[in-house]
């Protein structure tokens, strides 16, 4: 058994904790290197004794001595690095094999691609890179033998369900779909006309999974689900008519592969993430994750139907990018992350995210971005113009 040398970007959120609690229930496979955070130094500090992490890096570098201080508090001997350039430095050791991309948002993107670039096993949950580079970044891992595994739990019960080898697209191994299950999220049964006034917070209690608030906003609009399409469309190398979106509340059976002979493969399991985690830890080998099994027996509801692009239109939007590609994904990932941050802030209604993406994405250029700087330069555009936008409806 080889001992994985780790590196959790964005140990300080929900998939980072999720992540580090597996890694406790099997401490013989794993050697942590560094942890990262945005903000929270206190629990960075706690995670680099607890794990025993040689770096630890803090993405807000006014919290360096703030960092520095309570590493010693809490025993911990890691070296502090700090900013953008800290969380690309780590997640480009030579010593680190295996990299858990899970910061949110594009402030992933730019320390997953340096992933990609040095050749790791990347435990992909930043989804956002993906939306934003796709083909770059396909292209990148590829030209370094870095391997993508997904973390999302969508993607990693379509990747339990395909054959090990699909990289030459999903024709090729008889597959004619794959389809995406999607929650419905906290609004699934709310009227139209009551979405403009609901809440950060009620936007924020998702019914099945415990997330950040960016995701948890997402998964209210749908948006959630339109990048997860655009991510299986890079992670699967599949066209943009192979996926589909069917709604399943119970959040119970994943996400499903259709093939040509007429059978669906689907992976099943408690909504937990641990599930998913534990599998590209320790992939192809299956180790503990502290999460139970199903017992069927008692679930006698598994429901599926179509998604209501209409009160939900942040999916189509997603669709139509997806569709049109160039620099359309990039634009609409950081419309939508400038329209949710506003949102957060109440500045905007809940309503209005979808208005914000959708003129935002007016704007995106066909151009297929050739470098991760032309995709940070869309990025860079689409937010400023998405503000402009944002406060002329404010
Ligand atoms: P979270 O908000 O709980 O945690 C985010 C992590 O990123 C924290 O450690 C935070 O310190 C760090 N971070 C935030 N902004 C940063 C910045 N500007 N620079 C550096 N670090 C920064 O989010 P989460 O729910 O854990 O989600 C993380 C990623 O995983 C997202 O891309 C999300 O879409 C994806 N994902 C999450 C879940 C889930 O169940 N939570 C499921 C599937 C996919
Ligand atoms: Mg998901």
């Amino acid at each position: 058994m080889k001992v994985r040398r780790i590196c959790v970007l964005g140990s300080t959120g929900s998939i980072g904790k999720n992540t580090l609690d597996v890694i406790a229930r099997n401490p013989e496979r794993f050697e942590v290197v560094a942890l990262t955070a945005s903000q929270n130094t206190e629990l960075l500090a706690r995670q680099c004794a607890r794990f025993n992490a040689r770096l630890a890096v803090v993405a807000d570098a006014s919290r360096v001595p703030a960092l520095r201080q309570q590493l010693q508090e809490a025993g911990s001997r890691a070296e502090v690095l700090a900013g953008k350039e800290g969380l690309v430095t780590v997640a480009g050791l030579p010593e680190v094999d295996t990299v858990m991309a899970a910061i949110v948002g594009a402030a992933g993107l730019a320390p997953t691609f340096r992933a990609a670039e040095t050749g790791k096993r990347i435990l992909l949950a930043n989804k956002e890179s993906l939306v934003m580079a796709g083909q770059v970044f396909v292209a990148e891992a590829k030209r370094n033998g870095a391997l993508v595994l997904p973390v999302d739990s969508e993607h990693n019960a379509i990747f339990q369900s395909l054959p090990p080898e699909f990289s030459d697209g999903l024709d090729a191994i008889g597959v004619e779909k794959v389809i995406l299950t999607a929650s419905g999220g906290p609004f699934l049964d709310t009227p139209a006309e009551a979405l403009p006034a609901v809440t950060p917070e009620q936007a924020c209690a998702h019914p099945n999974w415990d997330m950040g608030r960016k995701i948890s906003v997402d998964s209210a609009t749908l948006m959630n689900k339109g990048l997860e399409v655009i991510e299986a469309r890079w992670l699967f190398n599949a066209r943009p008519d192979q996926i589909e979106v069917l709604v399943h509340p119970q959040s119970i059976v994943h996400s499903m592969v259709a093939y040509r002979d007429g059978s669906v493969i689907a992976q099943l399991g408690t909504p937990d993430m641990r599930t998913p985690i534990a599998n590209v830890l320790a992939w192809p080998d299956r180790i503990e994750a502290g999460v139970r099994h199903l017992d069927l027996a008692q679930i006698n509801d598994l429901s599926f139907y179509q998604p209501d692009f209409v009160r939900f239109p942040c999916l189509s939007l997603a669709f139509s990018a997806m569709r049109q590609g160039g620099g359309a994904p990039a634009v609409l990932n950081a419309a939508n992350e400038v329209a949710v941050e506003l949102f957060l802030e109440r500045r905007i209604g809940f309503d209005r995210i979808a208005g914000v993406v959708e003129e935002t994405l007016t704007h995106a250029s066909s151009a297929q971005p050739g470098s991760l700087e032309e995709v940070m330069e869309q990025d860079r555009l689409a937010r400023s113009r998405a503000y402009e936008y944002a406060a002329k409806i404010s």
